[in-house]
């Protein structure tokens, strides 16, 4: 069994060292193989010349560096693209994940899971950080169909398996555990102890909220191409016949009017209105069809 370390960083030069000695703390108890890489995300600090050095030292890193800030999603998606072991660790460089705990989540998948999230049971953030991502937990919770506590937090355990199936881009890296879940993987948490940010600030914000309108998108985004991906024709379709279904017995009720009454009783409103949503069910019907061509493309050219 060997291990990979991913971890994704943005302008963290102060915590490195400290991490780096940490990390090796904790993964050397587990007396197995392993390599830590290092995604330097755009940084404009020192944190590359930092890692360099680091690499030079030691023959388990590996560093790379992204041209430009990129961020986190693609940065995790580099950084498994280039992981060999076994069994992937995900984790934040500013030292607020615990390495410590990183034995604990691969106890806990060796259990029998596939993915193992980290639980920041008693989170060291401020009150509008905790707020918004309690109701962000809660949505995710809800609307993806999955219970977990803490799908954002950075510590995460999983198969190689599952790191093929992830396709990180834009801001999925808060939806990696529904990502997982929805591929049928075996998902579980474990509560982690979570510290305090030491040095430089968050790169996300103070408080957490600015980008929780796209998050939303990002969300439905998620459960759709999971859920429906492989036949958009029902998602669309069925909407599209509801609409449709609709609109014809409006319009069938006005016909039905002038046939028997000889007049459309001031109905031309419901006509409108029945047109409409008929059109707006042949669009909803249509979209589903393109969107299974390109459906059936994409699962023709995958394998
Ligand atoms: N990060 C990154 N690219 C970015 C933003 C952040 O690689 O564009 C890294 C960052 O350096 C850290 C991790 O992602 O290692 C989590 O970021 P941060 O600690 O700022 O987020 P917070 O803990 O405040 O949610
Ligand atoms: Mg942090």
């Amino acid at each position: 069994m060997t291990y990979s370390l991913v971890i994704p960083l943005k302008n963290e030069a102060e915590s490195l060292l400290p991490l780096y000695k940490e990390l090796k703390n904790a993964i050397s108890s587990l007396k197995k193989e392993y390599e830590i890489i290092f995604v330097d995300d755009g940084s404009t600090d020192n944190s590359y010349e930092v890692l360099k050095s680091l690499e030079n030292k030691d023959g388990n890193i590996k560093v790379i560096k992204l041209r430009a800030n990129f961020g986190k999603s693609y940065a995790l998606d580099k950084g498994l693209e280039a992981s060999t072991g076994e069994i992937i660790i995900t984790l934040d460089a500013d030292l607020q994940d615990d390495p410590a705990e990183i034995p604990k989540l691969i106890s806990k998948l060796n259990e029998g899971f596939d993915f193992v999230n980290g639980w920041r049971k008693k989170r060291q953030d401020n009150i509008t950080k905790k707020i918004s991502s309690n109701l962000f937990n809660l949505g995710t919770s809800f609307i993806a169909g999955i219970r977990l506590h803490d799908f954002n937090c950075g510590l995460k355990a999983f198969t190689k398996e599952v790191a093929k199936e992830l396709h990180l881009r834009g801001e999925l890296h808060r939806f990696i555990p529904v990502l997982a879940a929805k591929n049928k993987f075996r998902v579980t948490e474990v509560a982690v102890n979570h510290r305090p940010r030491k040095y430089g600030e968050s790169k996300f914000g103070k408080f957490g909220l600015g980008r929780s309108w796209k998050g939303i998108l990002d969300l439905i985004t998620t459960v759709f191409i999971s859920d429906f991906s492989a036949k958009p024709a029902h998602f669309f379709g069925s909407i599209g016949l509801i609409f449709f279904t609709i609109g014809f017995l409006m319009d069938a009720y006005v016909t039905y009017l002038k046939i028997t009454t000889g007049t459309t009783q001031d109905r031309i409103p419901l006509l409108i209105a029945g047109v409409l949503f008929i059109l707006l069910g042949v669009q909803l019907i249509s979209t589903g069809l393109i969107a299974e061509m390109v459906a059936s493309y994409y699962h023709r050219t995958k394998s």
